[in-house]
């Protein structure tokens, strides 16, 4: 099929080099992906999603394949090939009764938290809106439900995918159940997602967001109490602790302007005055810098964070370990490598694990061992391609540095970039991955789909 022909049998758009729009489609979140794909295909239903994957089989183009295009790595966009964009397909629709909602493959969770709250729903999502439900998902996903509900992988009842093949089919847990398995937590290995079947929970009309500021200098104090707190934290508390830097902008007081602060952002996932009540100690492990807390509305929690993360401005490198425990040598360890991050555009979070998300058996999901306590996410960020080398070599001395306790595994969609074919294995473990393998080769035996955490089928 030549390009025109498979243009002419496409609802959405084909651009391709000096298409007006090329240039808008191809920018990703992370500053630091410049790649020219041959082909976009903005896909408006399945129909041009399987014309898409099989011009691309038949024409031996590599693939890319774009949602919400935050992965760090910037999977979503390859140079030369052809890239798939999903990012059109993003109607949501609740169903009746409430419980369950069918989400389209491109949809961010904005998209999702924007048609299920009018109805008092959610299903949990990540921290920020425009982040895709489609990479998120099949990494994972964790936000702020994750102690009430789990990731957002444990959330999906099932899921419509074309295949490498061109095949348009169902994983639930009635059909091709070992895919099913794979998508939660496998990544984008087996094939497009265009319609996501997700559970939905009620959610309270206003929860508590709490998140006071303490300096970073009084970490070392803050720390142990925040872990001890969070031991005994009932299931609908959950949290992180965030170490980064006030920006200069008229939205904070002038005087806070470059401090360095350690903030417990936490949510409370029931009615506001209980989470007020519950979250209270929080607020009083010494003298916040500032205190960010307050009652509000999910879908607008949801939106809280996404002005601090602009889409293609920054240059950015993440890379996640999942720590074994939080004592008060660890906590010493990290505040010591955390000082010297080089830039004041950082984050590195401390995320708690717990509630319903340790109650799925490892098994259950290609996301594996749910055991960790907490995750630590070194998220560097800056401007200057001269500070490209001192920002990603902070990251990973600080990375290894922190490998005497971790578990030896991470969070795939925090994993570094081009950090070389072992990092997959080492994530999934050898047993998920011998597992993921299996299904990679019954459904994409050729590895066309390979922009991802790859597994490969041999
Ligand atoms: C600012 C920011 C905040 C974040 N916050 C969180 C958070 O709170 N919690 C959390 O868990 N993670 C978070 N992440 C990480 C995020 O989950 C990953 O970056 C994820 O990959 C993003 O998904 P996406 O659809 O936006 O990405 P994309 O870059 O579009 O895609 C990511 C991967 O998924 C594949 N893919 C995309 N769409 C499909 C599809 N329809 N079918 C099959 N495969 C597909 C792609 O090929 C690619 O490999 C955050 C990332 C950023 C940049």
């Amino acid at each position: 099929m030549t390009h025109e022909e498979l243009r002419s049998t496409l609802h959405g758009e084909l651009l391709e080099p000096g298409s007006a729009g090329y240039d808008a489609a191809r920018i990703v979140w992370n500053g630091m992906i410049d790649r020219r794909p041959a082909l976009i295909v903005r896909c408006r239903n399945a129909a041009d999603v399987v014309a898409s994957v099989n011009h691309a089989r038949t024409q031996g183009l590599a693939i890319a394949v774009r949602s919400g295009g935050h992965n760090v790595a910037g999977y979503a966009v390859c140079d030369g090939g052809l890239m798939i964009d999903m990012s059109q397909m993003n109607s949501v629709r609740v169903a009746p009764g409430l419980d369950r909602a069918n989400v389209e493959g491109g949809a961010t969770w904005g998209d999702v938290d924007a048609a299920t709250t009018p109805f008092a729903r959610a299903t949990p999502g990540g921290l920020i809106s425009m982040t895709g439900v489609a990479g998120l998902t099949l990494s994972g996903g964790i936000g702020w439900l994750r102690g009430t509900h789990g990731l957002s992988c444990d959330n999906l009842i099932s899921a419509d995918l074309v295949t490498a093949r061109g095949d348009l089919i169902r994983a639930s847990d009635s059909e091709n159940t070992d895919l099913l398995w794979a998508l939660k937590g496998g990544g984008g290995n087996f094939g497009i997602v265009v319609n996501f079947e997700f559970r939905l929970h009620p959610i309270a009309d206003e929860i508590m967001f709490c998140a006071p500021a303490y300096p970073e200098e009084h970490a070392r104090d803050i720390l142990p109490q925040w872990r001890d707190y969070m031991a005994t934290a009932p299931d609908e508390v959950s949290g992180l602790a965030e170490f980064s830097t006030i920006p200069t902008d008229p939205a904070y007081p002038e005087e806070t302007w470059g401090r360095r602060v350690l903030a417990l952002a936490t949510v409370y996932d029931g009615p506001a005055d209980e989470g007020e009540c519950a979250t209270r100690p929080l607020r009083s492990l010494g003298e916040p810098l500032l205190d960010f807390s307050g009652r509000t509305r999910y879908r607008v929690l949801q939106r809280i964070y996404d002005g601090l993360f602009p889409k293609g401005r920054d240059r950015c490198y993440w890379k996640s370990t999942y720590l074994s425990g939080l004592d008060d040598d660890v906590i010493g360890a990290m505040i010591n490598r955390l000082a010297k991050r080089p830039s004041d555009m950082t984050y590195a979070s401390i995320w708690k694990f717990g509630g319903a998300v340790q109650r799925v058996a490892a098994d259950a999901t290609a996301f594996g061992d749910r055991s960790m306590p907490f995750m630590l996410s070194l998220d560097a960020i800056w401007s200057d391609p001269a500070d490209d080398d001192a920002n990603i070599g902070w990251v990973r001395e600080s990375w290894r540095d922190m490998q005497p306790h971790s578990t030896g595994r991470l969070y795939l969609n925090f994993p570094g970039l081009g950090e070389g074919d072992r990092l997959v294995r080492d994530a999934f473990g050898a047993k998920t991955y011998a597992r993921l393998q299996q299904v990679k080769r019954a459904y994409d035996p050729d590895n066309i789909f390979q922009m991802n955490q790859n597994v490969l089928p041999h």
